[in-house]
């Protein structure tokens, strides 16, 4: 499919942009080519690269709500374990859906999941039209079903790879906590062998490192690099309870840490991610929302907004990581494993046309300030992999994802109830 964008603003210019095949073609104050198939006004509208969330678990929407308000492993073990366990396919198909729906209604064009029933979120995130690193994983905690076991991680990876192109296969491993020495050794070889990212949860909580100190004598970090975890394919989620000296041993390794300040306030995991410290160290940065149940929303803009304002107020310096800054995480420009594509002639059409004239932008009208004064709701238009998904906010098929997402919602009630 062809598409053109016209009278669209980027950076104090008025520019128009040519898709053809799901590829930027031309992009510059005049397009040359011939007509298209479609065409967007973008008149009043910014030009923008699209958000990516490093770290989410899409299918919790259905549990957004459902155990607010308590401490992270009393909310695992009695609230959020026992439900996950009464969780079907199409749950999480639904599920993964209502989420991508919330998603692009606020500008995430690729997300990062990690989550059961995979092969139900890959095809949910094919019929979405998103793209997404979709991750075979690996809990063995009590109550885990029995398919989910180290054992069968190879051929459900291979079984991955055959969802297209907008489906990047991943493992990821729960948590040093939750998954054995010998199972994030062998994550990590496969890691090396398929040349796929590894996912995995790390220094989210202050008891988290304690117990690692007790049960392996070294913290988190060192103890997943002596298991061959960390190298430029990993990506660890939250990090907050790391210290200096990890956060060089990550920045040696090339790997990345996505920070989901959201998920980390409402758990109360009681530390700011150490974001100068990992900064200067050099480790590459994006962010996430984590699950709906933590956050309790996929709204990336409020969530990068959240971190610049902790980081601030938590080094008593507005300084801190400036709007600029935060424009670059959210885009995914600080983290190149993440995926972000620049907005240019030969990169995938992946990008959002963003209202700047709303009563929430004006006056400042500029890409950046939309951190600090916007939510997802500014987004108007999100194209990705050259197919329009959301125009002037609407997306085709919404109703039936809201309708089948409520249904699921209430069956899971009513059994846990
Ligand atoms: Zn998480």
């Amino acid at each position: 499919m062809s598409l053109l964008v016209r009278n669209a603003r980027l950076g104090g210019t008025t520019v128009s942009l040519r898709v053809d095949r799901g590829v930027i073609v031309e992009l510059g104050t005049e397009t040359t080519g011939p007509p298209t198939e479609v065409v967007l006004e973008g008149r009043g509208l910014a030009l923008t690269p699209g958000f990516v969330n490093g770290h989410t678990h899409a299918a919790m929407s259905l549990f957004r709500g459902y155990g607010d308000d308590l401490a992270l492993m009393d909310w695992l073990r009695n609230r959020i374990w026992p439900a996950e366990a009464k969780l079907t396919a199409d749950d999480v198909y639904w599920g993964t859906r209502l989420a991508a729906l919330e998603m692009i209604r606020s500008g995430t064009i690729c997300f990062w999941d990690m989550y059961w029933f995979q092969f139900d979120i890959a095809r949910a995130v094919v019929d979405a039209g998103l793209r997404a690193v979709v991750s075979v994983p690996l809990i063995e905690s009590p109550g885990a079903p029995e398919w989910n076991r180290i054992d069968a991680v190879p051929e459900a990876l291979g079984r991955l790879g055959e969802f297209g192109p907008r489906v990047t296969p991943s493992l990821a491993a729960h948590a040093i906590y939750s998954v054995s020495t010998d199972s994030l050794r062998r994550l990590a070889a496969l890691s090396a062998e398929h040349d796929v990212p590894l996912q995995i949860h790390l220094s989210e909580t202050r008891g988290e490192v304690e117990n690692c100190l007790a049960a392996h004598g070294v913290r988190p970090t060192t103890y997943l690099d002596g298991l061959g975890v960390l190298s430029e394919r990993t990506v660890l989620a939250h990090g907050v309870w790391l210290d200096n000296a990890e956060l060089a041993l990550i920045a040696e390794r090339g790997a990345t840490i996505v920070t989901n300040p959201a998920s980390n306030m409402k758990l109360a995991t009681g530390r700011a991610f150490p974001y100068p410290a990992a900064r200067s160290a050099g480790v590459p940065i994006g962010i996430g929302t984590d699950g709906a149940a933590s956050n309790n929303s996929l709204d990336l803009l409020q969530d990068v907004k959240l971190l610049s304002l902790l980081q601030k107020h938590t080094t008593a310096d507005p300084a801190v990581l400036p709007a600029a800054d935060a424009w670059a995480i959210i885009t995914g420009q600080l983290a190149p494993r993440l995926g972000a594509q620049p907005l240019a002639v030969g990169s995938p059409a992946d990008f959002l046309l963003v209202d700047l004239g709303g009563a929430e932008s004006v006056p400042s009208g500029e890409v950046a300030g939309l951190v600090y004064s916007a939510t997802g709701s500014a987004v108007d238009t999100v194209v990705v992999d050259g197919v329009v998904l959301m125009e002037h906010r609407r997306v085709p098929g919404e109703e039936e994802v809201l309708a089948n997402a409520t249904r699921c919602a209430t069956r899971l009630r009513t059994v846990l109830a």
